[in-house]
């Protein structure tokens, strides 16, 4: 029996957001995002859009130092930091210090859309993490391997960081195979939760947000066309956006998650199905957040 408790409009008002802060970008909450690689360059635009559109009143990027004049006018609202490389173009591990002096600045720091499982991540991670900001922290797609290598550096997440794994990257996580994650993916989800001890988002077509005690809620209410390239770094950019914004993690999850399957229905609407674009969610939150709050 699925004991998850649904994400819906419902709960969400019962759970609460907190008001924009204040008057000022700074008060509205701010995002570090660090991220990309001359590979996935686009990534960091579709989270760092994500966090302003759901409130956040600034964002900063810090990528590697050929994606940064790039990125920084293509999102004129952005500050951009440009970061060492390596000679594949990803982040240099020795820019974690830089990283971490700008994560110290801010209310929320999202690491990983379009960066790589590999070694020069992990570095990365694992220097930014030895040394934690304060910030709270979101981990997606390629900075999550980092926990599956070094376990200690759980310490580090809690209390205030969420994960945002989809099947293979939590089959990483855990040393499975996928085909098992996806059997029993809120089993998974569980139990990265309990061993990182931070709020695990499990991403599919049905989304499970579990807390470290082992509270899941369940989110089916997307839509196909969500599976989408991109679709993963606008629901991590949301969720870091929320969390500027003051919001715990789990409320930050549970919100992001269901403001991006409500914007991919709206864009299924809008388009005529699918075949919209991971750029075409964000547009779409503030509209869908006033209808809710
Ligand atoms: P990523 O694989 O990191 O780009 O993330 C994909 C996003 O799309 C996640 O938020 C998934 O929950 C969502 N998603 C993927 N497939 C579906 C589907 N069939 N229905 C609804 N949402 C989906
Ligand atoms: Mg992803």
């Amino acid at each position: 029996m699925d004991a998850s408790i649904p994400v819906n409009p419902e709960l969400l008002r019962a759970v609460g957001l907190p008001e924009p802060g204040g008057d000022s970008k700074d008060a509205r909450g701010r995002v570090l995002v660090a991220a990309g690689c001359l590979e996935v360059p686009g990534a960091i635009l579709l989270c760092a859009e994500a966090a302003l559109r759901v409130g956040a009143g600034k964002v900063r990027i810090a990528t590697c130092r050929d994606l940064a004049l790039p990125v920084g006018l293509a999102l004129p609202e952005a500050r951009v930091l440009a970061l060492p490389q390596t000679p594949e173009g990803r982040i240099a591990p020795e820019a974690a210090g830089l990283v971490a002096g700008q994560a110290r600045g801010c209310d929320a720091f999202l690491v990983g859309p379009g960066m790589m499982d590999d070694a020069d991540t992990s570095g990365l991670v694992r220097a930014l993490l030895a040394d934690p900001p304060g910030a709270a922290l979101v981990l997606d797609a390629g900075a999550m391997a980092a926990l599956a290598e070094d376990p200690d550096l759980v310490r580090c997440l809690e209390p205030h960081a969420v994960i945002t794994p989809h099947a293979g990257e939590m089959a990483r996580l855990l040393g499975r195979e996928r085909d098992a994650i996806e059997t029993d993916p809120l089993g998974a989800a569980r139990e990265a939760a309990s061993r990182f001890r931070t709020v695990t988002v499990m991403k599919g077509a049905r989304t499970h947000v579990v807390l470290p005690d082992g509270t899941a809620y369940r989110h089916e209410a997307g839509h196909p066309g969500l599976a989408t390239a991109g679709s993963g770094d606008v629901l991590a950019g949301l969720i870091a956006g929320l969390l500027a914004r003051g919001a715990e993690p789990r409320d930050a999850a549970l919100w992001g998650v269901w403001l991006h399957g409500a914007a991919g229905r709206r864009c299924a609407r809008d388009c005529g199905g699918i075949g919209f674009l991971a750029r075409e969610l964000s547009p779409a939150v503030p509209s869908i957040l006033a209808g809710v709050l």
